[in-house]
C-alpha cells in the first residue's frame, strides 16, 4: 500500500519544529540525525537523484560542532539541523551549478544572503538540490544533469523547477529545504511531492547569491513539511539586506505567532477564473472539499473574479524570457564555468554557450532577446508590463475585499515523466495559476489538500497580498491542523 502511516517514525521523518525539540530535549543528537539523512540519501536517492551533490564529511563535522555548542548552551533555532540547498543558490565552498552543464565545476566564494542566515541560525548544510537549469521549467526534466522522480511515483516527475528540494523533504532526506520561486517553482512541486512550499513577497528575501533567472520575479522560499516549518523558516531568511536593493525595508514579523488555528471571520476569495476546463476533476473536488472545511472553521467564502488571469501565461513568458535573456548574457565563458576556446571572441562565447547551454535555456534566450529586440520592444515586453499592471490591479481589487485567494496549486498532479517534454507549450500550461502571484508580487503558500486516484498529492494554493504571509500562514496551518493530509508519506 502506497504512504501508509508508519507506527514507528524513522528520526528522518521530522521536520525543523520536531528536530529542534528532539535536540534541546536530548532525545538524539545532530550528528544522529544528520548521520540519519545521510544514510537515507544512500537508500533512496540512486533512485530519486533529488541531490546533485551532498557534502558528508563537512556536514557530519559541523553535526558534532553544533553537538558541542548545546552542551555549552547555544540554542540558536537551527543548530544542528541539516537541510537542502536548491543549486542556484551560491554555498561558499560548494560547487553550485544551477542544474547547468555551463557553470560545472564553479565554486562559489561566498553564499547567498539566505543560506547565510541559515547557518549563522545553525543550520547545517546537506547538499544542493537537482533543480531544472537556471530554474526554467516546471517538472526538473530540464537539468543538465538528468531528472528528480517523484517520491511518490517514481514514474512521474517531482514538479520544478525545484523538483530536487521537494522530492529530498518528501523522501525524509531532509527536514527542509530552500527552493527558489519565479513562476511557482516553490509551490509546484511542493504540491506534487505532498509537502508544504512558500513563495514570500516579492522584496521579503534578499536574492543576493541567487544565480538570477527573471529578476521582477524571482523569490527564494522555503520547501518544509509543515506550515509552522515554513514559517520559522521565512522568519529566518526574510529582511531588508543591504546586497539587495529590492528587499523592503519592514520589520520581519513574529510569523509563528500568526498560527493560531483560529480564522474565524477571515474573508477568503475564490476565483471564478482559477475553475475552469483542462483542471483534473479529482483536483477540483480536493479543493472544492478544501474550502467547505475552510468554512466549517470560520471563514467567510467569497466568489471574487479575477478577470485578467488568461492572460498571466503569456505576460509571465514574455517578462520572464526577456529578463533571463539578459540575466543569462554573463554566462560568456570568461568569468564563470565552461570555457571552451573559439578563433575570435565571439567565436569563443559561441562555442561556450551552445555547448554549455541545454535546450530550453536556449529557446528561452532567443525568445527574451526577440521580444527586447527593436521594433519588437514595444509590441512584445511593453505591452506585457502593461497588462501586468492590470493583472497586479486584479489582485488589489481582491485584496481590498479579502484576505486571502485560494485555488488549486497546478490544474493537474505529478505528471509522468517524459510526457510533456516535447510540447513546451503543454508544460507552460501547467503553470497557470502560480505565476500571477510572481506578476503581482504577491505571497502564497501550497499545503496539501488530498491525494487522487493514483495516490498522488494535490496542492491548495492560498495566496495573499505583498507583505500578507501572516495571513496565508495563518489560514493554511488552521486548515492543516484540522486535516491529516500530512500524515501519509511516500513509501520508498
Ligand atoms: N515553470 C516556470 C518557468 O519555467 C516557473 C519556474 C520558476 O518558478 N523558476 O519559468
Amino acid at each position: 500500500m502506497m504512504g501508509g502511516q508508519n507506527s514507528k517514525k524513522p528520526l528522518t521523518s521530522v521536520g525543523v519544529a520536531e528536530a529542534h525539540a528532539g535536540l534541546a530535549a536530548g532525545q538524539f543528537t545532530s550528528v544522529d540525525l544528520t548521520r540519519a539523512c545521510l544514510d537515507q540519501i544512500e537508500r533512496v536517492d540512486g533512485a530519486l537523484h533529488a541531490f546533485l551533490r551532498t557534502s558528508p564529511t563537512d556536514a557530519l563535522e559541523a553535526a558534532a560542532m553544533a553537538d558541542r555548542a548545546r552542551a555549552d548552551g547555544d540554542a540558536r533555532p537551527l543548530l544542528g539541523i541539516p537541510l537542502a540547498i536548491k543549486d542556484v543558490l551560491m554555498t561558499n565552498g560548494i560547487e553550485t551549478t544551477a542544474g547547468s552543464r555551463i557553470l560545472e565545476g564553479f565554486v562559489p566564494p561566498y553564499s547567498a544572503t539566505a543560506v547565510q542566515k541559515l547557518k549563522a541560525a545553525g543550520a547545517i548544510i546537506l547538499g544542493k538540490t537537482n533543480t531544472d537549469e537556471f530554474a526554467m521549467g516546471s517538472s526538473t526534466e530540464n537539468s543538465g544533469y538528468g531528472p528528480t522522480r517523484n517520491p511518490w511515483d517514481l514514474e512521474r516527475v517531482p514538479g520544478g523547477s525545484s523538483g530536487g528540494s521537494a522530492a529530498a523533504v518528501a523522501a525524509d532526506e531532509a527536514p527542509a529545504a530552500l527552493g527558489t520561486d519565479t513562476g511557482g517553482s516553490v509551490r509546484q512541486p511542493a504540491a506534487f511531492c505532498g509537502i508544504v512550499g512558500l513563495k514570500p513577497s516579492y522584496g521579503r528575501v534578499s536574492r543576493y547569491g541567487l544565480i538570477a533567472y527573471g529578476s521582477s520575479l524571482d523569490q527564494i522560499g522555503p520547501i518544509t513539511k509543515t506550515v509552522a516549518d515554513a514559517a520559522l523558516l521565512l522568519e529566518i531568511i526574510a529582511g531588508v539586506d543591504p546586497q539587495d536593493s529590492t528587499t523592503m525595508p519592514v520589520d520581519v514579523p513574529d510569523l509563528s505567532a500568526a498560527l493560531t488555528g483560529e480564522i474565524t471571520g477571515m474573508r477568503i476569495g475564490i476565483p471564478k477564473e482559477y475553475f475552469v476546463e483542462g483542471i483534473q476533476p479529482e483536483v477540483e473536488a480536493a479543493v472544492r472539499t478544501a474550502i467547505e472545511q475552510i468554512a466549517s472553521l470560520g471563514a467567510e467564502i467569497v466568489p471574487i473574479n479575477l478577470p485578467n488571469t488568461e492572460l498571466a501565461l503569456p505576460v509571465y513568458y514574455l517578462v520572464v524570457t526577456a529578463e533571463a535573456s539578459a540575466n543569462l548574457a554573463r554566462f560568456d565563458g570568461i568569468r564563470y564555468g565552461l570555457s571552451i576556446d573559439g578563433d575570435t571572441i565571439f567565436d569563443h562565447f559561441r562555442q561556450t554557450r551552445g555547448a554549455g547551454f541545454g535546450p530550453e535555456v536556449k529557446r528561452r534566450i532567443m525568445l527574451g532577446t526577440y521580444a527586447l529586440s527593436a521594433g519588437y520592444y514595444d509590441a512584445y515586453y511593453l505591452k506585457a508590463q502593461q497588462v501586468r499592471t492590470l493583472i497586479k490591479q486584479d489582485f488589489d481589487r481582491a485584496f481590498a475585499d479579502v484576505d486571502v485567494v485560494l485555488s488549486p496549486t497546478s490544474p493537474t498532479t505529478a505528471f509522468r515523466i517524459g510526457e510533456k517534454v516535447d510540447d513546451p507549450l503543454a508544460m507552460i500550461l501547467t503553470d497557470i495559476f502560480t505565476t500571477s502571484a510572481n506578476l503581482a508580487g504577491l505571497c502564497g503558500i501550497s499545503i496539501p489538500c488530498g491525494f487522487d486516484s493514483d495516490g498522488l498529492p494535490i496542492g491548495l494554493q492560498l495566496l495573499g497580498p505583498s507583505l500578507g504571509e501572516e495571513k496565508i500562514l495563518r489560514t493554511a496551518y488552521a486548515y492543516e491542523q484540522s486535516t491529516n493530509w500530512r500524515l501519509r508519506r511516500p513509501e520508498l
